[in-house]
Protein backbone atom coordinates (compact mmCIF):
# COMPACT_ATOMS: atom_id res chain seq x y z
CA UNK A 1 0.00 0.00 0.00
CA UNK A 2 1.33 3.84 -0.83
CA UNK A 3 0.64 6.68 1.93
CA UNK A 4 0.30 10.21 0.78
CA UNK A 5 3.13 11.10 2.80
CA UNK A 6 6.04 9.74 5.44
CA UNK A 7 6.80 11.67 7.89
CA UNK A 8 10.03 10.50 9.80
CA UNK A 9 10.13 10.69 13.42
CA UNK A 10 7.81 11.36 16.53
CA UNK A 11 8.91 15.04 17.67
CA UNK A 12 7.06 17.74 17.96
CA UNK A 13 8.18 18.59 14.14
CA UNK A 14 6.99 15.12 13.03
CA UNK A 15 3.94 15.51 15.00
CA UNK A 16 2.74 18.63 14.21
CA UNK A 17 3.76 18.19 10.26
CA UNK A 18 1.35 14.81 10.70
CA UNK A 19 -1.45 16.22 12.73
CA UNK A 20 -1.93 19.07 10.21
CA UNK A 21 -2.01 16.54 7.28
CA UNK A 22 -3.86 13.93 8.79
CA UNK A 23 -6.71 17.08 9.21
CA UNK A 24 -6.42 18.00 5.56
CA UNK A 25 -7.56 14.61 4.85
CA UNK A 26 -3.87 13.39 3.78
CA UNK A 27 -3.18 9.70 4.51
CA UNK A 28 -0.42 9.99 6.42
CA UNK A 29 1.85 7.34 8.13
CA UNK A 30 4.76 8.38 10.97
CA UNK A 31 7.97 6.38 11.95
CA UNK A 32 9.32 6.56 15.15
CA UNK A 33 12.75 4.89 16.19
CA UNK A 34 11.44 5.11 19.81
CA UNK A 35 8.68 3.23 21.83
CA UNK A 36 7.73 6.54 22.60
CA UNK A 37 6.53 9.85 20.79
CA UNK A 38 7.69 13.32 21.73
CA UNK A 39 11.49 13.00 20.91
CA UNK A 40 13.72 14.94 23.32
CA UNK A 41 10.27 16.59 25.16
CA UNK A 42 9.49 13.56 27.28
CA UNK A 43 8.32 13.52 31.31
CA UNK A 44 7.86 11.27 33.77
CA UNK A 45 5.06 11.42 36.75
CA UNK A 46 5.49 11.01 40.11
CA UNK A 47 3.31 9.32 42.67
CA UNK A 48 2.91 12.65 43.87
CA UNK A 49 1.13 14.14 40.84
CA UNK A 50 4.24 16.29 40.11
CA UNK A 51 5.91 16.00 36.19
CA UNK A 52 9.57 15.86 36.04
CA UNK A 53 10.86 17.11 32.56
CA UNK A 54 13.52 15.28 31.09
CA UNK A 55 14.24 17.76 28.08
CA UNK A 56 12.16 20.64 26.37
CA UNK A 57 10.51 22.62 28.94
CA UNK A 58 9.87 26.45 28.56
CA UNK A 59 8.91 28.97 25.67
CA UNK A 60 8.87 32.53 25.07
CA UNK A 61 5.86 35.10 24.41
CA UNK A 62 7.73 35.12 21.01
CA UNK A 63 7.22 31.35 20.52
CA UNK A 64 4.21 32.10 18.17
CA UNK A 65 3.76 28.46 16.55
CA UNK A 66 4.16 27.00 19.74
CA UNK A 67 1.76 28.40 21.62
CA UNK A 68 -0.46 28.44 19.13
CA UNK A 69 -0.87 24.76 18.88
CA UNK A 70 -1.31 24.51 22.79
CA UNK A 71 -4.13 27.10 22.52
CA UNK A 72 -5.53 24.41 19.65
CA UNK A 73 -5.31 21.59 22.09
CA UNK A 74 -6.64 23.54 24.74
CA UNK A 75 -3.08 23.16 26.95
CA UNK A 76 -2.69 25.82 29.54
CA UNK A 77 0.01 27.92 29.69
CA UNK A 78 1.66 29.22 33.43
CA UNK A 79 4.60 31.68 33.88
CA UNK A 80 7.70 29.66 34.53
CA UNK A 81 10.76 30.10 37.20
CA UNK A 82 11.15 33.97 35.49
CA UNK A 83 8.46 34.64 37.94
CA UNK A 84 10.22 33.48 41.18
CA UNK A 85 11.23 35.96 43.44
CA UNK A 86 14.23 35.69 44.85
CA UNK A 87 18.20 36.01 43.76
CA UNK A 88 20.16 33.85 40.99
CA UNK A 89 23.43 32.63 42.24
CA UNK A 90 26.46 32.79 40.18
CA UNK A 91 29.18 30.14 41.41
CA UNK A 92 32.83 29.64 40.30
CA UNK A 93 35.99 27.96 41.50
CA UNK A 94 36.57 30.40 43.14
CA UNK A 95 33.71 32.45 44.84
CA UNK A 96 29.94 32.35 44.14
CA UNK A 97 27.81 35.54 44.30
CA UNK A 98 23.51 35.75 44.10
CA UNK A 99 22.22 39.08 42.70
CA UNK A 100 24.11 41.59 40.48
CA UNK A 101 26.63 41.77 39.77
CA UNK A 102 28.69 38.72 39.45
CA UNK A 103 31.33 38.54 42.20
CA UNK A 104 34.48 38.26 39.36
CA UNK A 105 33.01 42.38 38.14
CA UNK A 106 35.76 45.24 38.93
CA UNK A 107 34.82 49.03 38.43
CA UNK A 108 33.55 49.76 34.66
CA UNK A 109 32.72 45.55 34.33
CA UNK A 110 28.82 46.73 34.57
CA UNK A 111 28.04 49.57 32.83
CA UNK A 112 30.38 48.11 29.36
CA UNK A 113 28.54 45.04 30.00
CA UNK A 114 25.11 46.68 29.55
CA UNK A 115 27.00 49.21 26.14
CA UNK A 116 27.60 45.81 24.52
CA UNK A 117 24.34 44.12 25.29
CA UNK A 118 22.56 47.03 23.48
CA UNK A 119 25.52 47.12 20.89
CA UNK A 120 24.97 43.44 20.11
CA UNK A 121 21.16 44.06 20.14
CA UNK A 122 21.70 47.11 17.68
CA UNK A 123 23.57 44.68 15.01
CA UNK A 124 20.86 41.90 15.66
CA UNK A 125 18.31 44.30 14.40
CA UNK A 126 20.40 44.25 11.32
CA UNK A 127 19.82 40.26 10.60
CA UNK A 128 16.78 39.19 8.97
CA UNK A 129 16.87 36.21 10.98
CA UNK A 130 14.71 34.58 7.74
CA UNK A 131 17.75 34.88 5.89
CA UNK A 132 20.82 35.71 7.33
CA UNK A 133 22.70 34.94 4.31
CA UNK A 134 21.50 38.25 2.51
CA UNK A 135 23.32 40.55 5.10
CA UNK A 136 25.88 42.70 3.60
CA UNK A 137 28.32 41.28 5.94
CA UNK A 138 26.95 38.20 6.66
CA UNK A 139 30.79 36.25 5.95
CA UNK A 140 32.63 38.21 8.12
CA UNK A 141 30.05 38.37 11.25
CA UNK A 142 29.06 34.52 10.32
CA UNK A 143 33.60 34.43 10.67
CA UNK A 144 33.80 35.91 14.20
CA UNK A 145 32.71 34.05 16.95
CA UNK A 146 31.16 35.75 19.28
CA UNK A 147 33.63 35.94 22.09
CA UNK A 148 36.11 37.57 19.25
CA UNK A 149 33.24 40.15 18.96
CA UNK A 150 33.33 40.90 22.40
CA UNK A 151 37.10 41.61 22.86
CA UNK A 152 36.97 43.38 19.51
CA UNK A 153 34.81 45.78 21.41
CA UNK A 154 37.10 46.32 23.81
CA UNK A 155 35.22 43.89 26.61
CA UNK A 156 37.02 43.13 29.60
CA UNK A 157 37.70 39.20 30.58
CA UNK A 158 35.16 39.81 33.44
CA UNK A 159 32.29 40.51 30.71
CA UNK A 160 33.40 38.03 28.16
CA UNK A 161 33.03 35.45 30.99
CA UNK A 162 29.76 36.82 31.95
CA UNK A 163 28.47 36.43 28.80
CA UNK A 164 30.27 33.03 28.52
CA UNK A 165 28.87 31.29 31.66
CA UNK A 166 25.21 32.28 30.69
CA UNK A 167 26.08 30.88 27.51
CA UNK A 168 27.19 27.87 28.84
CA UNK A 169 24.15 27.76 31.25
CA UNK A 170 21.55 27.48 28.45
CA UNK A 171 24.26 24.63 27.57
CA UNK A 172 24.53 25.77 24.07
CA UNK A 173 27.96 25.41 22.70
CA UNK A 174 30.83 27.80 24.11
CA UNK A 175 30.67 31.65 22.66
CA UNK A 176 34.50 31.07 21.59
CA UNK A 177 32.85 28.96 19.05
CA UNK A 178 29.56 30.35 17.88
CA UNK A 179 29.20 32.43 15.07
CA UNK A 180 28.55 36.17 16.03
CA UNK A 181 26.37 35.89 13.02
CA UNK A 182 23.92 32.59 14.27
CA UNK A 183 23.56 34.35 17.60
CA UNK A 184 22.24 37.48 16.20
CA UNK A 185 20.14 35.87 13.82
CA UNK A 186 18.91 33.79 16.93
CA UNK A 187 18.31 37.39 18.77
CA UNK A 188 16.46 38.65 15.70
CA UNK A 189 14.02 36.02 15.69
CA UNK A 190 12.42 37.51 18.95
CA UNK A 191 10.96 41.11 17.83
CA UNK A 192 11.65 44.10 20.26
CA UNK A 193 13.69 41.96 22.75
CA UNK A 194 15.54 43.26 25.09
CA UNK A 195 19.44 44.43 25.41
CA UNK A 196 21.86 41.75 25.24
CA UNK A 197 22.43 38.44 23.67
CA UNK A 198 19.31 36.28 25.45
CA UNK A 199 16.60 37.62 27.98
CA UNK A 200 14.71 34.95 30.03
CA UNK A 201 11.74 36.34 29.76
CA UNK A 202 11.40 36.71 26.29
CA UNK A 203 12.61 33.30 25.42
CA UNK A 204 11.51 30.94 28.83
CA UNK A 205 8.94 32.96 30.69
CA UNK A 206 6.03 30.56 29.88
CA UNK A 207 5.68 26.71 30.41
CA UNK A 208 2.99 24.27 29.58
CA UNK A 209 0.78 23.47 33.21
CA UNK A 210 0.70 20.09 32.35
CA UNK A 211 3.94 20.00 31.36
CA UNK A 212 5.45 20.57 28.10
CA UNK A 213 6.04 16.82 26.91
CA UNK A 214 1.93 17.12 27.24
CA UNK A 215 1.82 18.77 23.91
CA UNK A 216 3.52 15.67 22.55
CA UNK A 217 1.80 12.93 24.11
CA UNK A 218 -1.96 15.06 23.08
CA UNK A 219 -0.76 14.75 19.33
CA UNK A 220 0.84 11.36 19.60
CA UNK A 221 -2.83 9.73 20.89
CA UNK A 222 -4.75 11.50 18.32
CA UNK A 223 -2.55 10.37 15.76
CA UNK A 224 -2.21 6.83 17.10
CA UNK A 225 -3.09 4.44 14.83
CA UNK A 226 -1.03 6.34 12.72
CA UNK A 227 1.78 6.09 14.45
CA UNK A 228 4.49 3.30 14.30
CA UNK A 229 6.51 2.85 16.84
CA UNK A 230 9.62 1.25 17.56
CA UNK A 231 10.50 1.48 13.17
CA UNK A 232 14.06 3.02 12.80
CA UNK A 233 14.18 4.69 9.36
CA UNK A 234 17.52 3.35 7.78
CA UNK A 235 17.20 4.50 4.02
CA UNK A 236 15.18 7.04 2.18
CA UNK A 237 14.81 7.25 -1.90
CA UNK A 238 12.82 10.14 -3.18
CA UNK A 239 11.57 9.70 -6.74
CA UNK A 240 8.50 11.93 -8.18
CA UNK A 241 5.15 10.08 -7.70
CA UNK A 242 6.44 7.19 -5.49
CA UNK A 243 9.24 7.39 -3.13
CA UNK A 244 10.48 4.63 -0.81
CA UNK A 245 11.24 4.41 2.50
CA UNK A 246 13.37 1.13 4.45
CA UNK A 247 13.28 0.28 7.89
CA UNK A 248 15.96 -0.98 9.58
CA UNK A 249 14.23 -4.08 9.46
CA UNK A 250 14.38 -4.43 5.47
CA UNK A 251 10.88 -3.66 5.68
CA UNK A 252 10.34 -0.80 2.51
CA UNK A 253 7.36 1.40 2.22
CA UNK A 254 6.49 3.78 -0.30
CA UNK A 255 4.86 7.24 -0.32
CA UNK A 256 4.12 9.84 -2.40
CA UNK A 257 6.03 12.72 -0.43
CA UNK A 258 8.96 12.14 2.93
CA UNK A 259 8.53 14.75 5.28
CA UNK A 260 11.86 14.59 7.33
CA UNK A 261 11.46 15.66 11.23
CA UNK A 262 15.23 13.89 12.16
CA UNK A 263 17.96 15.42 14.30
CA UNK A 264 20.90 16.36 11.79
CA UNK A 265 23.05 13.52 14.01
CA UNK A 266 20.67 10.34 13.38
CA UNK A 267 19.91 11.68 9.78
CA UNK A 268 23.24 11.67 8.79
CA UNK A 269 23.03 7.66 9.39
CA UNK A 270 20.03 7.42 7.23
CA UNK A 271 20.88 6.63 3.58
CA UNK A 272 18.89 9.18 1.15
CA UNK A 273 18.70 9.38 -2.19
CA UNK A 274 17.26 10.84 -4.88
CA UNK A 275 17.73 14.57 -3.73
CA UNK A 276 20.82 16.96 -4.48
CA UNK A 277 23.81 16.80 -3.47
CA UNK A 278 24.06 20.31 -2.24
CA UNK A 279 20.51 19.48 -0.05
CA UNK A 280 22.40 16.64 1.74
CA UNK A 281 26.16 18.71 2.11
CA UNK A 282 23.83 21.60 3.52
CA UNK A 283 21.78 19.45 5.97
CA UNK A 284 24.72 17.15 6.91
CA UNK A 285 26.76 20.48 7.76
CA UNK A 286 24.53 21.01 10.52
CA UNK A 287 25.91 19.76 14.16
CA UNK A 288 24.89 19.79 17.61
CA UNK A 289 25.20 21.17 21.18
CA UNK A 290 25.71 17.87 23.15
CA UNK A 291 24.12 18.17 26.46
CA UNK A 292 23.17 15.99 29.45
CA UNK A 293 19.74 17.36 31.95
CA UNK A 294 19.36 16.64 35.39
CA UNK A 295 16.61 16.69 37.66
CA UNK A 296 16.08 16.55 41.34
CA UNK A 297 13.20 16.31 43.07
CA UNK A 298 12.89 17.80 46.69
CA UNK A 299 9.68 18.08 48.99
CA UNK A 300 9.80 21.73 48.96
CA UNK A 301 12.38 24.17 47.17
CA UNK A 302 14.11 24.95 50.34
CA UNK A 303 15.82 27.83 48.47
CA UNK A 304 13.57 30.01 48.61
CA UNK A 305 14.22 30.26 52.87
CA UNK A 306 17.68 32.27 51.59
CA UNK A 307 16.00 34.71 49.06
CA UNK A 308 16.94 32.41 46.05
CA UNK A 309 15.57 31.58 42.93
CA UNK A 310 16.48 28.39 42.47
CA UNK A 311 18.26 29.96 38.88
CA UNK A 312 21.79 29.62 38.59
CA UNK A 313 25.12 30.19 36.01
CA UNK A 314 28.02 27.69 37.53
CA UNK A 315 31.19 26.53 36.72
CA UNK A 316 31.46 23.18 37.79
CA UNK A 317 30.42 20.33 35.51
CA UNK A 318 27.03 22.11 36.04
CA UNK A 319 26.25 24.99 34.03
CA UNK A 320 22.57 25.96 34.80
CA UNK A 321 20.41 25.28 37.82
CA UNK A 322 16.58 26.61 37.32
CA UNK A 323 13.47 25.46 39.38
CA UNK A 324 11.00 23.38 36.81
CA UNK A 325 8.23 23.22 38.83
CA UNK A 326 7.04 23.47 42.60
CA UNK A 327 10.43 21.46 44.81
CA UNK A 328 12.02 20.29 41.56
CA UNK A 329 15.02 21.81 40.08
CA UNK A 330 16.28 21.15 36.43
CA UNK A 331 19.67 21.66 35.58
CA UNK A 332 21.82 21.43 32.36
CA UNK A 333 25.48 20.33 31.35
CA UNK A 334 26.69 21.66 29.10
CA UNK A 335 29.00 20.76 25.69
CA UNK A 336 32.58 21.64 27.43
CA UNK A 337 31.15 19.70 30.28
CA UNK A 338 29.61 16.68 29.31
CA UNK A 339 33.37 14.56 28.38
CA UNK A 340 33.84 15.15 32.06
CA UNK A 341 29.91 13.51 32.94
CA UNK A 342 30.53 10.82 30.72
CA UNK A 343 34.29 9.96 32.44
CA UNK A 344 32.58 9.76 35.80
CA UNK A 345 31.64 6.32 36.79
CA UNK A 346 27.94 5.95 36.46
CA UNK A 347 27.46 5.39 40.74
CA UNK A 348 29.08 8.67 40.90
CA UNK A 349 27.52 11.18 38.62
CA UNK A 350 24.08 11.90 40.78
CA UNK A 351 26.28 12.12 44.09
CA UNK A 352 29.09 14.27 41.91
CA UNK A 353 26.22 16.54 40.71
CA UNK A 354 24.14 16.72 44.18
CA UNK A 355 27.02 18.02 45.58
CA UNK A 356 27.26 21.07 43.20
CA UNK A 357 24.04 21.59 43.66
CA UNK A 358 24.93 21.99 47.65
CA UNK A 359 27.43 23.98 46.82
CA UNK A 360 24.70 26.56 45.48
CA UNK A 361 21.78 26.18 47.84
CA UNK A 362 23.19 24.45 50.97
CA UNK A 363 23.30 20.95 52.18
CA UNK A 364 19.27 20.17 52.24
CA UNK A 365 20.30 19.71 48.56
CA UNK A 366 22.16 16.33 49.51
CA UNK A 367 18.85 14.62 50.13
CA UNK A 368 16.62 14.57 47.05
CA UNK A 369 13.45 12.73 47.34
CA UNK A 370 14.41 11.29 43.79
CA UNK A 371 16.78 12.11 40.82
CA UNK A 372 16.66 12.10 37.09
CA UNK A 373 19.47 12.16 34.60
CA UNK A 374 19.05 12.16 30.58
CA UNK A 375 22.33 11.78 28.72
CA UNK A 376 20.80 13.14 25.63
CA UNK A 377 24.52 13.88 23.87
CA UNK A 378 24.92 10.26 23.58
CA UNK A 379 21.45 9.07 22.96
CA UNK A 380 21.51 7.55 19.23
CA UNK A 381 18.22 8.81 18.63
CA UNK A 382 19.58 12.25 19.46
CA UNK A 383 22.74 12.55 19.23
CA UNK A 384 23.17 16.16 20.82
CA UNK A 385 20.18 18.77 22.28
CA UNK A 386 19.86 22.35 20.63
CA UNK A 387 22.07 22.92 17.05
CA UNK A 388 25.21 24.59 17.90
CA UNK A 389 26.39 27.17 14.69
CA UNK A 390 30.60 27.11 14.95
CA UNK A 391 32.24 30.70 13.51
CA UNK A 392 31.74 29.84 9.14
CA UNK A 393 28.76 27.28 9.65
CA UNK A 394 25.40 29.91 8.98
CA UNK A 395 27.25 30.17 5.47
CA UNK A 396 28.16 26.89 4.85
CA UNK A 397 24.77 25.49 5.64
CA UNK A 398 23.76 28.19 3.43
CA UNK A 399 20.46 29.63 2.28
CA UNK A 400 19.13 25.55 1.74
CA UNK A 401 18.80 25.73 5.52
CA UNK A 402 14.77 24.70 6.54
CA UNK A 403 13.89 24.49 3.16
CA UNK A 404 12.65 21.90 0.74
CA UNK A 405 13.27 19.53 -2.48
CA UNK A 406 9.89 18.27 -3.26
CA UNK A 407 9.05 15.88 -2.94
CA UNK A 408 11.53 15.67 -0.12
CA UNK A 409 10.63 18.12 2.92
CA UNK A 410 12.33 18.74 5.75
CA UNK A 411 11.61 20.14 9.20
CA UNK A 412 12.54 20.15 13.04
CA UNK A 413 13.69 22.71 15.31
CA UNK A 414 17.17 22.35 13.80
CA UNK A 415 15.99 23.65 10.46
CA UNK A 416 15.41 26.97 12.95
CA UNK A 417 17.46 29.34 13.61
CA UNK A 418 18.44 28.03 17.05
CA UNK A 419 16.87 24.67 17.83
CA UNK A 420 13.70 25.33 20.34
CA UNK A 421 10.48 23.49 20.42
CA UNK A 422 9.23 27.10 19.10
CA UNK A 423 11.73 25.46 16.17
CA UNK A 424 9.93 22.17 16.10
CA UNK A 425 6.37 23.24 15.75
CA UNK A 426 6.93 26.04 13.42
CA UNK A 427 9.01 24.06 10.40
CA UNK A 428 6.89 20.90 11.04
CA UNK A 429 3.85 22.68 10.13
CA UNK A 430 5.42 24.68 7.48
CA UNK A 431 6.62 21.37 5.79
CA UNK A 432 2.84 20.32 5.99
CA UNK A 433 1.53 23.55 4.53
CA UNK A 434 4.22 23.55 1.75
CA UNK A 435 3.45 19.59 0.93
CA UNK A 436 -0.28 20.40 1.07
CA UNK A 437 0.65 23.32 -1.28
CA UNK A 438 1.90 21.04 -3.63
CA UNK A 439 -0.52 18.56 -3.83
C1 LIG B 1 17.68 18.58 27.78
C2 LIG B 1 16.94 19.44 26.81
C3 LIG B 1 16.36 20.62 27.25
C4 LIG B 1 15.70 21.44 26.36
N1 LIG B 1 15.08 22.56 26.83
C5 LIG B 1 14.30 23.28 26.00
C6 LIG B 1 13.47 24.30 26.51
O1 LIG B 1 13.40 24.53 27.71
N2 LIG B 1 12.73 25.00 25.62
C7 LIG B 1 12.72 24.73 24.28
O2 LIG B 1 12.00 25.38 23.52
N3 LIG B 1 13.48 23.72 23.78
C8 LIG B 1 14.25 22.99 24.61
N4 LIG B 1 14.96 21.94 24.14
C9 LIG B 1 14.96 21.69 22.69
C10 LIG B 1 13.67 21.05 22.24
O3 LIG B 1 13.26 20.07 23.15
C11 LIG B 1 13.92 20.42 20.88
O4 LIG B 1 14.50 21.39 20.02
C12 LIG B 1 12.63 19.93 20.22
O5 LIG B 1 11.82 19.22 21.12
C13 LIG B 1 13.04 19.04 19.05
O6 LIG B 1 11.90 18.57 18.38
P1 LIG B 1 12.09 17.85 16.97
O7 LIG B 1 10.78 17.27 16.63
O8 LIG B 1 12.73 18.77 16.01
O9 LIG B 1 13.19 16.72 17.22
P2 LIG B 1 13.14 15.48 18.20
O10 LIG B 1 12.31 15.80 19.39
O11 LIG B 1 14.54 15.07 18.44
O12 LIG B 1 12.35 14.38 17.37
C14 LIG B 1 12.97 13.59 16.40
C15 LIG B 1 12.38 12.20 16.46
O13 LIG B 1 13.01 11.41 15.47
C16 LIG B 1 13.24 10.11 16.01
N5 LIG B 1 14.29 9.46 15.24
C17 LIG B 1 15.62 9.71 15.24
N6 LIG B 1 16.24 8.93 14.34
C18 LIG B 1 15.29 8.17 13.75
C19 LIG B 1 15.30 7.19 12.73
N7 LIG B 1 16.42 6.81 12.12
N8 LIG B 1 14.12 6.63 12.38
C20 LIG B 1 12.94 7.00 12.96
N9 LIG B 1 12.89 7.91 13.93
C21 LIG B 1 14.04 8.52 14.33
C22 LIG B 1 13.61 10.39 17.45
O14 LIG B 1 13.44 9.26 18.25
C23 LIG B 1 12.64 11.52 17.80
O15 LIG B 1 11.43 11.05 18.34
C24 LIG B 1 15.63 21.09 25.00
C25 LIG B 1 16.18 19.89 24.54
C26 LIG B 1 16.82 19.07 25.44
C27 LIG B 1 17.41 17.78 24.95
Amino acid sequence: MQHDVIVLGAGLAGLAAARDLAAAGTDVLVLEARDRVGGRVEQTRLPDGRTVQLGGEVVGRAHTAYLGLAEELGLKLVPSYVAEPGRMVRATPEGRSAGEPPHWFGPGDAALHERLGAEFTALAATVDPDDPWSHPDATALDRLSVAGWLRSRHATPAVVRLWEIGQLALASGSYERTSLLAALRKSASVPGAGPGDYDYDDWEGLRLAEGSATLAEVMGRALAPRIRLGSPVAAVDIRPGRSTVRLATGEILTAGAVVSALPVGPLRAVSVTGVSDARLASLHRQRHATAAKFAAVYDRPFWRADDLNGLSECEGVLGSTWPQNEGILSALIPPERYGVLLGTPPHLRVPELLAEVATLYGDEAHRPLSCHLRLWGSDPWTLGYVTQWSPGEVTAVGPLHGTHEPPFYVCGSDQWVAGYMEGAVRTGRAAAREALRRG
